[in-house]
């Protein structure tokens, strides 16, 4: 893509009504656009990061037998009023009239469809995923996409005929999600916290970060972690589990899955014969993964306020490599070409500003490989290649080998 043609609008100035570190980059850097408080457009370059996330999630959710559909956003009273969740959700769901609402979560959506299409355990088990816009009426939407009104997230709902079949499928899951945290470059924590309102306990998918609205306690020595919202431990206590030392840490939940048990089955009536042609309710697991919230994490995590300067890992990058060129338009353009060739995600800034402009906005591009090609770099021997924050004057001819 060249920068002449890519929607690339930074601006100087940090917006006024920024209320996070991710949301201030966000907008300043053009990547997204705020419509109002908790709402806001992803532009070319966030949606460019944002379908990384998103074909990362997917794959690892397709991996673990995950199939994907898509449900709907308007939700009918009667589905709701079977779980008695119609007048629960009162503050959290948008409602349009008097009888349907906006979906915030699916579990009554999915159960029906499910209760319609299996009615034996040979069908079971069995893995719903879907990647959604959801919409909940936050009170607290103020952490710009952290937590939105509207957002997108990978809901997957799983239903197993018996605990053993759910426990090892709700194991499988918690690998996939580190798996996606891991190629997306977020150090998560896997931590104990409450269940909600339909099941006994859960586990979230923590990024310890200052900015974080969560408290968690967590082992330097083990993997114990639980969320200050069930945890009576504090700082400096021993570990229950290993006897090391329990230390607190802000933290922002990327992911959650729960245990669903029978609730839903129960209620809506999800059951299947089995083996012995008795008549059971389905055990359920369900799985979210925020993605517009792992989009802001990682600006949270990677971008350096002091520098003014974003430097995305390499697998949700909108642009590998970005190539400056410095009044070198004609080898400048050539190299480019012969990425694109090579299918190497490249942003060529070929505008017609300074040098400096074109700095500046490659700092919020934040492709983690930058190439300069200017006068000095050719007389230099090729071109300077950035990675790392290493900087090197390779050949032409080089820098496959080195991409
Ligand atoms: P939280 O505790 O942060 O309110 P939750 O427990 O209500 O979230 P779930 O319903 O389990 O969240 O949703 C699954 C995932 O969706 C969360 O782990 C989070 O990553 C994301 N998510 C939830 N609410 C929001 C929101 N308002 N904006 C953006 N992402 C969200
Ligand atoms: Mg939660």
């Amino acid at each position: 893509m060249k920068a002449s043609k890519f929607l690339l609008k930074t601006q100087k100035e940090l917006p006024r009504d920024a209320d996070s570190v991710n949301a201030s980059f966000l907008v300043r850097a053009g990547y997204v656009q705020k419509q109002m408080a908790g709402v806001y457009a992803l532009l070319p370059l966030g949606f460019r990061v944002y379908q990384k996330i998103e074909n990362i999630v997917r794959e690892e959710m397709n991996r673990i037998d995950g199939q994907e559909l898509l449900m709907n956003v308007l939700q009918t009273k009667e589905l709701w009023q079977e779980t008695g969740r119609w007048d629960k959700v009162e503050e959290v769901m948008y409602r349009v009239g008097n009888d349907i609402g906006l979906a915030p979560t699916h579990e009554e959506q999915i159960t029906d469809i499910v209760r319609k299409k299996i009615s034996s355990y040979k069908d079971l088990p069995l893995s719903l995923y879907q990647i959604q816009v959801k919409f909940r009426n936050e009170p607290r939407a103020k952490s710009g996409l952290l937590r939105g009104r509207e957002f997108l997230m990978k809901d997957m709902y799983s239903f197993h005929a018996n605990e053993k079949d759910f426990k090892k499928y709700y194991k499988s899951v918690a690998e996939a999600y580190d798996k996606i945290f891991d190629r997306i470059g977020l150090e998560t924590k896997f931590v104990a916290a409450s269940g909600g309102m339909f099941s006994d306990y859960s586990d979230e998918f923590q990024v310890i970060c200052q900015t974080g609205e969560d408290t968690i306690y967590f082992c330097q020595n083990c993997d114990f972690a639980e969320n200050a919202e069930i945890s009576k431990i504090k700082a400096g206590d021993k570990c229950p589990k290993c006897n090391g030392t329990i230390k607190e840490e802000k933290a922002i939940e990327v992911g959650n899955i729960f245990p669903l048990g029978t609730k839903y089955s129960k209620s809506m009536g999800a059951k299947f014969l089995d083996a012995d042609g008795k008549e059971q309710n389905m055990i359920m697991g369900c799985y979210g993964l925020g993605l517009t919230r792992t989009l802001a994490t990682l600006v949270e995590v990677y971008y350096d306020q002091q520098n003014s300067k974003m430097i995305w890992p390499k697998s949700v990058a909108p642009f590998v490599v970005e190539i400056i060129s410095l009044n070198k338009n004609i080898e400048a353009e050539k190299l480019y070409e012969e990425l694109l060739d090579k299918n190497i995600e490249v942003l060529y800034d070929d505008r017609e500003i300074s040098a400096g402009e074109k700095f500046a906005d490659a700092d919020l591009v934040g492709a983690p490989i930058r190439i300069i090609i200017s006068e000095k770099s050719i007389a230099a021997g090729g071109i300077e290649i950035i990675h790392n924050s290493k900087t090197e004057i390779v050949s032409i001819s080089e820098i496959y080998t080195k991409l």
